[in-house]
This record gives structure tokens, C-alpha cells and sequence, in this order.
């Protein structure tokens, strides 16, 4: 359809689309395309609309690092502002941290990573490419199940999870499993495999001028608020259960890492710590499991493309955990750890560091060491998610209309700004009402081309509300407000366009 042939008149500031025929207007979830053609589309489109690029993209790139561009940006500031009311604002016992990124180098030895944050590595000699030995059996069982192979799938996930639990033999053991499945390399189809030996993800750096004191940049940001558990809880004067919620850059120098933004070297995690009474943990793990489920649920995700998977190998330290993962176009995989993690971290740290970490309940006059229920979700991932989960295509009039269905909590824009012509003093009007709305939210004036593509461009951003001024505001001082969902239009009166854009919003979230 050529939108450039839609008249610039009153009568016609109409949504071309508006007459969709193959889909009524509502917002059921809208049909996407097969995963493979999802995962492509949603990282070419992350960068033609300015989401998400490949890092130093003008030297190659840089693997598994990538950044955020105009759009993505603000898609990333909503969805952290919305974790943070949730987890902060809306809980009176739970506060907010910001922890540095490099720890004392004690920290690491403390927690375990230094000896254990590994990961099991297995080269294939014909292309030199490395794999984690654990996916590759993975995907394995994976291509057995899609094959209908479910009983042989089941022996060898058997085994797998007897692999993953065999401490110091479980190298040999997932060895054993790629050997006698013969299990061939991905991208060369080799079976050319060598041994399988453990490798740590945590990247070291110097602090220092001049032989430096070794440091690491943090693999996760949960030991920023365990060091930091009195710092934390005495000047808020709070007392257990209460918890530090965190949001932060983590690295981790990953063996696999081609999935765009699944898996990066350098991302943010979302990560709250509730600290709990020893007994009491797993009623609060049961209470933390449904609450951030529903909080996925509230960015506007089909419920039905979240699950809960249950850990086939448990932490020595845990007692419980869970992962909710999504159905990404590359299989149900984690998008949130939520683990009882016991007393180990505080009780390592106290260990190492020799300054007491336990608390005194002044009410039961006690003292322990509390025990922790851990939610941690991968900010980027999430965003990965919420495009996969917003990305449809609909025909309409024999043209493809592409949009990006967000919530409007989280859309970038949250309204485009039209004027219909340059004429009669509508591009004033439409700029004041640009200053006033964006007081409250990210707003975009858009004076170019026809109404067609300026309706288009929005949807593609994934922009939820037009707002055009046409000759009519000029009498009655409205505008037509066009939803990017039904594509229907109301006349709305200028000095009630937040408070009309409010309500949508929250409406919006009630019939998602
Ligand atoms: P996986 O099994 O996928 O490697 P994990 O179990 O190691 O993940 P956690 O240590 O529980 O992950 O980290 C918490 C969250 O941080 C994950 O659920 C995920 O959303 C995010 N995360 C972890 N590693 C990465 C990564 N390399 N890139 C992007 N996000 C990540």
C-alpha cells in the first residue's frame, strides 16, 4: 500500500489500517512467526529500530557484548524503573542498594566462585570451537524429544543430571555421555570431541598502578548486598524479613555465547535478597515463586510462554529452587533463578571476613544467622523476552503492518505527536502539547510524510497512542487519539490527554 497517497485532510487523518479484516481489533495474544524466522527478525529489527546493536560494531564487534540504541534504552529504563517499584517502592521491607563492581578479591573465595564458578568446556578439534558439555547434551535431548524420542531422551537426561551432581568425576562423566551418544559438533558435524575440562567465568583484571592487587569484575550482584547485609538493614532499621534489591552490571566470560542478548559476556541483573527466619524460608520461596511470576506477567507477556522448571541439580548451599523460564525462540530456557539459598552466603562471609553476620531478633530475643530467599532475573533477557512477546505482523488491506504490541508502561515512546499539516499554526499546538506530556512520559513529535507512515513507524516502535491535531482542534481544542492496538480512534480534549493516557494505561494492564 502506498501510504504517501492518503490525503492530508480532516476526514482522512484516519488510520489506514483501521479496517483490519483478518484480525478483529482486540488484544489477544496475535499469532507469531515459527521460532527460527523470530529469533532473526527480532535481532534485525533490534537494530533497523534502534534497540539493540552488536558492540564496536565498526571493528567487528566484539562478541557477546552489545548495546542499547535510542529505543532500546528507554525499553530498558521502563522495564528497571517498573522491577524497581515493584521490589522497592511497593514493599515497605525491602530497600534499594547500588554495590560497586569490583570486590575485594576475598569476596570470590567467600562465595565459592574462585574454586567453583565454572563452567565444563569441550573443544571440537575440527573447527576449534568451543562448547559447554552440558548444552550440547542438552540440545541433545532436545532433538530426541522434537523426534519423538521420549524414552531414550529420558535415559540420557538421567544420566545427565547423575553427570551434573558427580562432583569430581563429572567431567568424565559428561565426556562419557557425548562419547557413547556420539554426539556430533553443531556447526562441523565433526565428532572429533577432546576431554571435557572446567573452566571459570569470572574475568580478573589489576587494581593498581604497579603490580596491581588481582581483582574480578562480579559474575553476579548478589554478593554486592550479603557483604553489605548491616550496611543495608541498620541505618533503614529494619529487621528480618526484609530485603535489598539491587540492579547491576555483571560479567561472565561465558564459553558459549550466540544467542544475542540470552547470553552475554556483560549484562544486568535484577536481584533482590529477602532475608528470612531459618524455618521460615520455604513458605517465602512459595511466596516469591508466584510473586514474580506475576510480575513477568505484568510486562504484558502471554502467560502462557512462562513456566516454572524445577532445578534438576541443586546447589550444595540450597534447599530449593526454581527457574521461571520463557519460550524464546530458542526453547524454553531461564529467565529468572528465585533460590532459598540457606544461611551459606552471610555464614562465608562471616567465616572469611571474621565480622559477625548474624542477627539479633530483639522480640524473640535470639540470635541467627538468617537464611536467604534470592530472586535474580537477567535485565536483559527480560528485554529480549518482552520484543519476542511483543513482535507481530497482521495483513491488512493486502499490506503487512509489523508492530511491536509493548505495555505501555514499558513502550519506549509512550505517545507519537502529529500535526496534520504545517499549516494554520497546527505544528504549535501539536509542540504544546509535546512540553506538556512529556513531563510525564517519553513523547515524539513527527511532522514527516503521510499519516500512513507516521501510524506506521509508530507501530513498528511499538508506540501505543497517536495523537493528531487537525483543523478540528482548531474550534473545539480536541485531538484524535489513535490506539495502537485496535487502531481505533477517539476525540480526546487537550487539557485531558495525560489524564486520558493514564487511564488507558491502566487499562490496558487490566485486559492484557
Ligand atoms: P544459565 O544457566 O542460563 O547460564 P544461570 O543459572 O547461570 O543461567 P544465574 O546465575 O541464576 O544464571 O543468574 C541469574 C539470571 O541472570 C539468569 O536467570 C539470567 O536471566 C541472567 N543471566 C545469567 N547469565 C547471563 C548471561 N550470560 N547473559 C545474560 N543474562 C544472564
Amino acid at each position: 500500500m502506498n501510504n504517501e497517497a492518503v490525503p492530508l485532510h480532516p476526514a482522512e487523518a484516519v488510520d489506514t489500517f483501521a479496517c483490519c479484516l483478518l484480525h478483529p481489533c482486540h488484544r489477544s495474544p496475535q499469532p507469531r512467526p515459527m521460532s527460527d524466522d523470530l529469533f532473526d527478525t527480532i535481532v534485525s529489527l533490534s537494530k533497523q529500530r534502534g534497540f539493540i546493536v552488536q558492540s564496536s560494531e565498526i571493528y567487528g564487534g566484539l562478541s557477546a557484548t552489545y548495546d542499547y540504541g535510542p529505543m532500546g534504552v528507554e525499553l530498558k529504563r521502563n522495564v528497571k524503573e517498573k522491577w524497581w517499584q515493584s521490589m522497592v517502592y511497593q514493599n515497605d521491607d525491602i530497600v534499594g542498594l547500588d554495590a560497586s563492581i569490583m570486590m575485594h578479591p576475598k569476596t570470590w573465595d567467600a562465595s565459592g566462585h574462585t574454586e567453583a564458578f565454572n563452567d565444563p568446556l569441550i573443544d571440537d578439534k575440527a573447527s576449534g570451537n568451543r562448547y559447554r558439555a552440558d548444552e550440547l547434551i542438552e540440545n541433545y535431548i532436545r532433538a530426541l524429544r522434537e523426534e519423538g524420542e521420549e524414552a531414550h531422551a529420558e535415559a540420557v537426561r538421567e544420566r545427565l543430571v547423575e553427570a551434573l551432581n558427580a562432583g569430581e568425576e563429572m567431567n568424565d562423566a559428561l565426556h562419557a555421555i557425548i562419547m557413547d551418544e556420539e554426539i556430533p559438533a553443531p556447526e562441523s558435524g565433526a565428532f572429533d570431541w577432546t576431554d571435557v575440562r572446567q573452566f571459570n567465568l569470572m574475568f580478573e583484571t589489576e587494581m593498581g598502578p604497579v603490580d596491581g592487587q588481582k581483582v574480578f569484575l562480579r559474575p553476579e550482584t548478589a554478593q554486592g548486598i550479603f557483604v553489605n547485609f548491616h550496611n543495608a538493614r541498620e541505618p533503614a532499621r529494619l529487621h528480618v524479613p526484609f530485603g535489598v534489591a539491587q540492579i547491576g552490571k555483571a560479567f561472565r566470560n561465558e564459553i558459549v555465547a550466540r544467542q544475542f542478548v540470552f547470553r552475554m559476556r556483560e549484562f544486568e541483573q535484577m536481584e533482590m535478597q529477602y532475608f528470612v527466619k531459618p524455618g521460615t524460608e520455604l513458605d517465602w520461596y512459595e511466596q516469591w515463586k508466584e510473586r514474580r511470576m506475576k510480575w513477568h506477567e505484568s510486562l504484558g507477556i502471554d502467560p502462557s510462554n512462562l513456566r516454572f522448571h524445577e532445578h534438576d541439580q541443586l546447589s550444595h548451599y540450597a534447599n530449593a529452587a526454581v527457574d521461571i523460564q520463557y519460550d524464546f525462540p530458542i526453547g524454553w530456557k531461564e529467565l529468572e533463578g528465585i533460590h532459598s539459598r540457606t544461611d551459606y552466603d552471610l555464614s562465608r562471609h562471616e567465616e572469611y571476613s571474621g565480622k559477625k553476620m548474624s542477627y539479633y531478633d530483639p522480640w524473640e530475643e535470639e540470635r541467627y544467622t538468617p537464611y536467604v530467599v534470592e530472586t535474580s532475573t537477567g535485565l536483559d533477557r527480560t528485554l529480549f523476552m518482552v520484543l519476542c512477546d511483543a513482535y507481530y505482523e497482521e495483513e491488512v488491506k493486502g499490506d503487512t503492518r509489523s508492530v511491536l504490541q509493548f505495555h505501555p508502561e514499558v513502550a519506549p515512546v509512550r505517545a507519537g505527536i502529529f500535526p496534520l499539516t504545517d499549516k494554520e499554526g497546527l505544528p504549535d499546538i501539536a509542540r504544546e502539547i509535546e512540553d506538556d506530556l512529556n513531563q510525564h512520559f517519553n513523547v515524539r513529535y513527527d511532522d514527516r510524510g503521510s499519516m500512513g507512515k507516521r501510524y506506521r513507524r509508530q507501530d513498528e516502535a511499538g508506540t501505543p497512542f497517536c495523537i493528531t491535531v487537525d483543523f478540528d482542534t482548531l474550534d473545539d481544542q480536541t485531538v484524535t487519539v489513535r490506539d495502537r492496538d485496535t487502531m481505533e480512534q477517539d476525540r480526546v480534549a487537550i487539557d485531558q490527554l495525560a489524564t486520558y493516557i493514564f487511564d488507558q494505561t491502566a487499562n490496558w494492564e487490566a485486559s492484557a
